[in-house]
């Protein structure tokens, strides 16, 4: 609602009048045409004639103003251009965004205006001070970049999502029901497959579609060293053994000769990791698949929407898992996952699986667990799954600029879309040449930028593992990924300014030696 473009501030709004033979009834709707819900009301009254009061600004709080008897002129001003409304009868409102000074002035002896607020009386929001007031309105140039943005992207859906929130909890049906079959139905379409089941987290997705699928103890799975943990112990998880393999130096995603050359006569599974958000390479994964009667489970925990040859990850293995921890391409506000697949049998027995192994109500088939999506979460992912494409646009915009602003550094080595690839990176992963790794990384830290690290130790080198026998050395790309790797900031809510500020910021670095 803030952005509705410079030519119409201030906003006002027009109230509802429902005469009939006994009065007036002038209503204002908070969600259709405030464009937020309100907390507080308040009185401006007994002012004296052609009054004034103490004009300031907020940072975030915004808020209607309506003169609901007498008359005030308002002053409403944003970088430096000060416009004025004389509000002088109740059928109109006007919106006062955060983020603009303004000063209620010539208010007639009889006025009462009333004030909408959309948060609590909050001290710390106020700017009172117009010096401190521009000061704050010119600081545009971000000072700081969190690595990730995670509220701006619940404010930019605030009222859809706290409709579903509230409807969840009006509805009192607090596991499964209508939002999770909701989103299953939209997830599983997205995804150009037939049959989404919502489970606890992006691990048990993996694990029970092994356990659905047959795996368990003496049998072997391959998948890449350079992987998120959960990747292997899901492989664990149903007593299998993970069999770790080395990546490509460029994608860092599993190299299909090293999956080809440790196949043997105990695998049964191959875990194609679409890490970053960038599809692994499907077409000869399936092929070894068939020829050696492999199961083949995508994991799609980083890439929502993804592409493979036009086909979206989720679509393309015997069945795929999705996470919805918040920091991922559509994440929820806490745990969520999702196993996708076109086998009706697949999905049939993972659900059960996730409920207790329930065949009916308390009638338990397989030893099963509980391992379930929640109506909120589902509620919530339901909502931003409508905005995913146009955040995924926003990531790849940024991935553009990231590589312009960073592309002639010679110290630097930026990550590659293969040509059969649309990915919706998940994370931005550059390798820093020379051992300069940490310093760049000490560096951004000092300029007030979050950074990470996908991923410091692979898989075969991890603590838990230290019995299988695996060795420093044995898969050398991954190991020294893990040396060279730095993920910048991107998230689709970062602004433009903020990725050219962390671009300033890496360029700064190398310029200085
Ligand atoms: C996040 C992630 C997982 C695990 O998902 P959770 O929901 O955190 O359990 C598995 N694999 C990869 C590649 C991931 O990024």
């Amino acid at each position: 609602m803030s952005d509705r473009g410079d030519g119409d501030w201030p906003v006002l709004v027009k109230l509802q009048l429902i005469p009939n033979a006994l009065g007036n009834i002038a209503v204002l709707e908070a969600s259709k045409q405030l464009g937020f819900q309100f907390r507080r009301a308040f009185f401006l009254t007994d002012l004296p004639n052609g009054g004034r009061r103490m004009p300031h600004a907020h940072k975030a709080l915004r808020q209607c103003a309506v003169c609901l008897r007498g008359a005030v002129t308002i002053d409403v001003e944003q970088n430096g251009e000060r416009r004025s409304v004389r509000l002088d009868d109740y059928g109109t409102g006007m919106i006062l965004e955060a983020g603009r000074w303004h000063e209620f002035y010539d208010f007639s002896g009889d006025a009462l205006v009333a004030v909408l607020a959309a948060d609590e009386y909050d001290e710390s929001d106020y700017l009172r001070d117009y010096a401190d007031f521009r000061a704050w309105e010119t600081r545009r140039a971000p000072d700081r970049v969190p690595y990730v943005t995670l509220e701006r992207q619940l404010a930019a859906l605030e009222n859809p999502v706290e409709a579903a929130i509230t409807s969840v909890i009006r509805s009192g049906v607090y596991i499964g029901g209508a939002p999770v079959a909701r989103f299953e139905a939209a997830f599983a379409a997205y995804c150009q497959s037939a049959h989404a089941v919502g489970v606890g987290n992006g691990l048990l997705a993996l694990s029970l579609a092994l356990r659905a699928a047959g795996i368990g103890p003496g049998d072997e799975v391959i998948l890449p060293t350079n992987s998120a943990i959960a990747t292997a112990l899901a492989v664990s998880d149903v007593g299998a053994t993970p069999v770790p393999v080395d990546v490509e130096q460029d994608t860092g995603l599993i190299d299909v000769a090293a999956a080809s050359a440790r196949v043997t006569a105990r695998t049964r599974a191959l875990i194609p990791v679409h890490l970053y958000g960038h599809p692994a390479d499907m077409d000869p994964l399936r092929a070894l698949a068939t020829e050696k009667g492999l199961f083949l489970l995508e994991d799609s925990c980083q890439a929502h929407g993804a592409r493979y040859r036009g086909s979206r990850t989720g679509s393309i293995g015997d069945a795929a898992a999705f996470s919805f921890y918040p920091t991922k391409n559509l994440g929820t506000i806490g745990d969520g996952g999702a196993l996708v697949t076109s086998s009706a049998a697949m999905a049939a027995t993972v659900l059960k699986l996730a409920n207790y192994g329930t065949r009916a109500r308390y009638d338990h088939e397989l030893i099963g667990t509980n391992s379930r999506l929640g109506p909120l979460e589902a509620a919530i992912l339901g909502e931003k799954l409508g905005r995913l494409d146009a955040w995924t646009d926003r990531r790849r915009a940024h991935v553009a600029r990231y590589a312009s602003g960073l592309q002639d550094i010679a110290g630097l080595q930026l990550p590659v879309a293969r040509s059969w690839a649309d990915p919706v990176w998940h994370i931005f992963p550059i390798l820093v040449r020379d051992e300069r790794r940490d310093a760049l990384e000490a560096h951004l830290q000092a300029a007030g930028i979050g950074t990470n690290i996908h991923y410091p130790i692979p898989i075969h080198l991890q603590h838990c593992y230290r019995d299988m026998g695996w060795r420093a050395g044995e898969h050398p790309v991954a190991e020294q990924r893990a040396r060279e790797l730095l993920s910048l900031p991107l998230d689709p809510m970062h602004t433009p300014d903020e990725i050219d500020f962390v671009i300033q910021a890496v360029r700064g670095f190398f310029k200085g030696r």
